[in-house]
């Protein structure tokens, strides 16, 4: 046996869970089909039943309509033999018999018979004799006979109704016998019988399709619908009956066999199936309905038999009505399992759909729930930034303003030594055109006047730069290079000249994405930072070369100076970091610079070249602009 561990569940081998439903599919459609066999036999059942309720009805009513008929038939003739009685030549023939008054009967007798219809007449006396009768002309006329054995004769002859169906020990022919005891006072003088026929009934049978016979006080079949079962007998005979039966001649030579059914069951009610032989003897049984009635006035008894045939073939289509009606039901109900099945599917996938919709929704909630949250602190975070950086901008916009302050503070020493020159040649200058002015030299006035002009105009200028720098500016300003080159060359003039720096131009016009100010000032300081690198140095040389690469421009401002010692380059770009003795350094020019850079997107940086000297590397982004020209971009 295989065991499984109880916390693990056992794989079922697939042959094992396909086997019990196949049982149980076997199992159903076995039940179903005994279902609809149940369902087909108690259709046949329940239409035999009421099939052959009815039909006992009808065969009840077609009993007595014909027991009516045949009642009616044996005693229409019942007075006829008793009129005798009252005719005179038959009562002196009985009493003194001659020829001539037997011939007048016999007259009689055959008009007689004729309007009744009957099939012979006759008279006989008290010893059974036959006297006179109706057939005389014929061949097998009774005349002489002596009929002293026959019942009827031996009733009428004591006074009571002979009544009797036989066959005819002249004639052959199967008739119907009453007679009647003809009275002379209170004596019986001798016998009138009548023989009439019954055949008429049969025909009657025949022509309405009926199965039908008469059976007599012996149990034989006297009248039937089917001459087959003519004088047949309906019980057994024992051998006394036979032979009493063969001495009186009854049934002439008959045989009488017996008709005995196949088999006889009993269906309530009095009334029974029976099963009889089918005539043309192919060993069939054929099923009837019998029912039977006696006779009034004989000892006789009609029974029908009416045929089961139809009602089977009914019951048969009752039994298939039933059996094909339980099965639609089945099916119905299969198709409506299967559909409630199907709906029940639906429905738990439906609510799978839903639950899932439902912690999908859920999830989205908490997921949203989050976000808003995160949203929240970003956008907490982003005010919190912005105020920062709106912070950052103004500390920075004031030490950029310091700054600039600084380096007008470093230089107001030079730019008051450069006011002063031209103030000091403008005072000088003035004093002699006056003077060149009294004594009427006015050429040599002139000649003065314009150079004070001149001075006056390079004063402006350099205040004017000065201004500029000093103000205050914004990011998102347009730069012009050329423009910024000669604006920071122009506020370092005074240094320039003092120096007599060779400077190369190796750069390209452009415009560049920061404010014109601001290029200013960082130029200013770079070329500030190279003179001041230069000044211990007799071949001051300075590089100022712009390259376009890609979307920015790459300006360097290189000198050949004595170049930064290694352990200081990584301080370079921190605030107050100088080695500028004094007052001349506050260490604030590559800090602001390089933050001027980055608040315009750009950057600045520093090369430390081989041949010597520093070549600082500013990259700001180049705004689209016609070239010139003549220049190449
Ligand atoms: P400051 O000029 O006031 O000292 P800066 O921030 O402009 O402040 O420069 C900081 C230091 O960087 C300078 O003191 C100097 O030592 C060094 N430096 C700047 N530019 C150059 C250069 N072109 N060559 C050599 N050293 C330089």
């Amino acid at each position: 046996m295989m065991q499984c561990p109880p916390a693990r569940r056992c794989a079922v081998p697939p042959a094992l869970t396909v086997k019990p439903r196949l049982f149980r599919h076997l199992l159903l459609t076995l039940v179903l089909l005994a279902l609809v066999l149940a369902c087909g036999y108690a259709g046949y059942r329940l239409s035999e039943r009421v099939g052959i309720r009815a039909l006992a009805e009808n065969g009840e009513r077609q009993l007595e309509l014909n027991a009516r008929a045949v009642e009616s038939e044996i005693t229409k003739y019942n007075y006829l033999p008793s009129l005798l009685e009252l005719n005179d030549d038959v009562r002196r023939l009985l009493q003194t018999p001659s020829h001539y008054r037997r011939q007048r009967v016999n007259d009689f007798l055959e008009g007689l018979n004729q309007r009744s219809a009957s099939l012979a007449t006759y008279v006989l006396d008290t010893s059974g004799r036959v006297l006179a009768t109706s057939n005389w002309r014929t061949p097998s006329s009774f005349l002489g006979e002596d009929l002293s054995f026959r019942a009827y004769f031996q009733d009428a002859v004591q006074g009571k109704p002979g009544r009797f169906y036989g066959i005819g020990s002249t004639t052959g022919e199967p008739g119907y016998y009453l007679a009647h005891g003809l009275r002379q006072g209170e004596r019986i003088i001798g016998v009138a019988v009548v023989k009439v026929r019954l055949d008429a009934l049969e025909q009657r049978w025949q022509r309405a399709r009926l199965e039908a016979y008469v059976s007599d006080e012996n149990g034989i079949i006297i009248l039937a619908s089917s001459p087959a079962r003519r004088l047949k007998a309906v019980q057994p005979l024992g051998p006394n009956t036979r032979e009493r039966l063969a001495r009186s001649l009854q049934y002439h030579w008959w045989a009488l066999e017996e008709l005995q059914p196949l088999a006889r069951t009993p269906l309530g009610d009095g009334i029974e199936q029976v099963s009889y032989a089918a005539p043309d003897g192919d060993g069939q049984a054929i099923n009837y309905l019998e029912q039977s009635r006696p006779l009034a006035d004989t000892p006789w008894r009609l029974t029908l038999l009416t045929p089961l045939r139809e009602q089977r073939r009914a019951a048969i289509s009752y039994a298939l009505l039933g059996a094909g009606a339980c099965a639609l039901l089945i099916v119905l109900g299969l198709a409506l399992n299967q559909r409630r099945k199907v709906i029940a599917t639906r429905l738990a996938a439906r609510e799978a759909l839903q639950q899932a919709n439902n912690e999908l929704e859920r999830k989205i909630a908490e997921r949203t729930a989050d976000l808003s949250a995160s949203n929240r602190r970003l956008t907490a975070e982003i005010g919190e930034r912005r105020q920062t950086e709106a912070h950052l901008r103004q500390t920075q916009d004031e030490l950029i303003q310091a700054g600039k302050l600084a380096v007008i503070g470093q230089m107001s020493t030079s730019i008051a030594h450069e006011l002063n020159q031209p103030l000091a040649a403008l005072r000088t200058l003035s004093g002699n055109t006056v003077r060149f002015l009294q004594r009427g030299a006015l050429d040599v006035a002139g000649s003065n006047l314009q150079t004070i002009g001149e001075l006056v105009d390079r004063m402006g200028k350099i205040t004017a730069s000065l201004r500029a720098f000093a103000r205050r500016s914004d990011d998102h300003g347009q730069a012009d290079l050329d423009k910024a080159v000669e604006a920071a060359l122009m506020l370092l003039q005074p240094r320039l000249q003092r120096t007599r720096v060779a400077i190369q131009h190796e750069h390209a016009p452009a415009r560049l994405a920061i404010d014109q100010t601001r290029l200013e000032q960082i130029l200013v300081n770079l070329i500030g930072n190279a003179l001041d690198a230069m000044a211990q140095q007799t071949d001051r040389r300075l590089w100022l070369s712009g390259v376009a690469d890609g979307a920015n421009y790459r300006l360097e401002v290189r000198d050949n100076g004595a170049g930064i010692a290694p352990e200081l380059r990584g301080h370079l770009f921190e605030p107050f970091f100088t080695t500028k003795p004094g007052e001349q350094g506050l260490g604030l020019g590559l800090t602001l610079s390089a933050s001027l850079a980055t608040a315009a997107g750009g950057s600045l940086g520093v090369r430390h070249p081989e041949s010597g000297g520093t070549t600082f590397v500013l990259s700001l982004a180049l705004l689209a602009s016609p070239p010139r020209p003549g220049i190449p971009p």
